[in-house]
C-alpha cells in the first residue's frame, strides 16, 4: 500500500449526506477536493476557527459543507459562475439546512468584490477557481480579509505536473505553468509567508507577515 491509500484507510467515514455529494461528484466530474485535502482544510479550520470564510469556487457546495461541519458557527460565503453547479450547490446546502450559514453567490468571481464586501471581514480565504486566476482573487480579496486573516488556495500542486509536466497533455502543461508562477509569485510576495503541504492535490497556507 502506498503512503497515500495508508493516510486513506485512516480517514474517518463521511456522513451519508456528503458520500451522496461525492458520489454525484464522481459521476458528473465536479472536481470537488479529494478525501485527504478536504480533512487537511478541516483540520486548519479548527485551528484557525473562523468566523467567517470567503470561498472562490463553490462548484456543489461540498468543500462548503465540509467547512462548515469544522467551524458549525461560521459564515461562509461562496462564488461560482457555472449555473448548474450554482443550482445543485443551492440545492446541496439546503437539504444540508445550512442555508442560514453559507451564502452562495452567482457570477464571475473577478466581478463580484462589491457583493463580497457585504459580508467582510474574513477570517479565511479559500481559493478554488480557475487555476490560471489565483494571483487575480488572491489580490481582489486579500483585503477584505482581517488582520490575522489566512489564505488557502488548493490544487497548486495540480496532478504532479506543477513539479513535472513531462507527462502532461499540452493544456494540463499549460495551466500547470500558470500555477507554478503563481506558487513562485507567492512564496516570494513580501507580505506573506506560505507553506506548500503536498496533500490532496497540493494546498498552501499562506499567513501575513
Ligand atoms: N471548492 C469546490 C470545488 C471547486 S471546483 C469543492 O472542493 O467542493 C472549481 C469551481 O470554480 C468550478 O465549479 C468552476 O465553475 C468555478 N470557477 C472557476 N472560475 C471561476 C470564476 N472566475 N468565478 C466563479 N467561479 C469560478
Ligand atoms: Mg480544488
Amino acid at each position: 500500500m502506498d503512503q497515500e491509500a495508508y493516510l486513506r484507510s485512516l480517514l474517518p467515514e463521511s456522513s451519508d449526506h456528503m458520500q451522496q455529494i461525492e458520489k454525484f461528484a464522481e459521476d458528473h466530474n465536479v472536481p470537488i477536493m479529494e478525501p485527504l485535502g478536504i480533512h487537511f482544510l478541516q483540520q486548519m479550520i479548527r485551528l484557525k476557527k473562523p468566523e467567517r470564510i470567503l470561498e472562490i469556487g463553490a462548484a456543489i457546495g461540498y468543500s462548503a459543507l465540509r467547512m462548515l461541519e469544522a467551524a458549525p458557527d461560521s459564515r461562509i460565503v461562496t462564488i461560482e459562475r457555472d449555473e448548474i453547479r450554482y443550482e445543485e450547490a443551492k440545492r446541496n446546502v439546503q437539504e444540508a439546512d445550512a442555508s442560514e450559514h453559507i451564502h452562495i453567490l452567482y457570477g464571475d468571481a473577478l466581478d463580484m468584490s462589491e457583493k463580497v464586501a457585504e459580508h467582510a471581514p474574513y477570517d479565511l480565504l479559500f481559493i478554488d477557481a480557475a487555476k490560471g486566476k489565483y494571483e487575480e482573487f488572491f489580490d481582489l480579496y486579500t483585503p477584505f480579509l482581517s488582520e490575522d486573516g489566512v489564505i488557502i488556495s488548493d490544487n497548486v500542486l495540480f496532478k504532479g505536473f506543477v513539479a513535472d509536466d513531462s507527462e502532461a497533455s499540452k493544456r494540463m502543461a499549460k495551466l500547470a505553468k500558470k500555477i507554478r508562477n503563481y506558487n513562485e509569485w507567492l512564496t516570494s510576495h513580501p507580505d506573506y509567508h506560505t507553506t506548500i503541504i503536498p496533500i490532496g492535490d497540493g494546498v498552501a497556507i499562506t499567513t501575513k507577515k
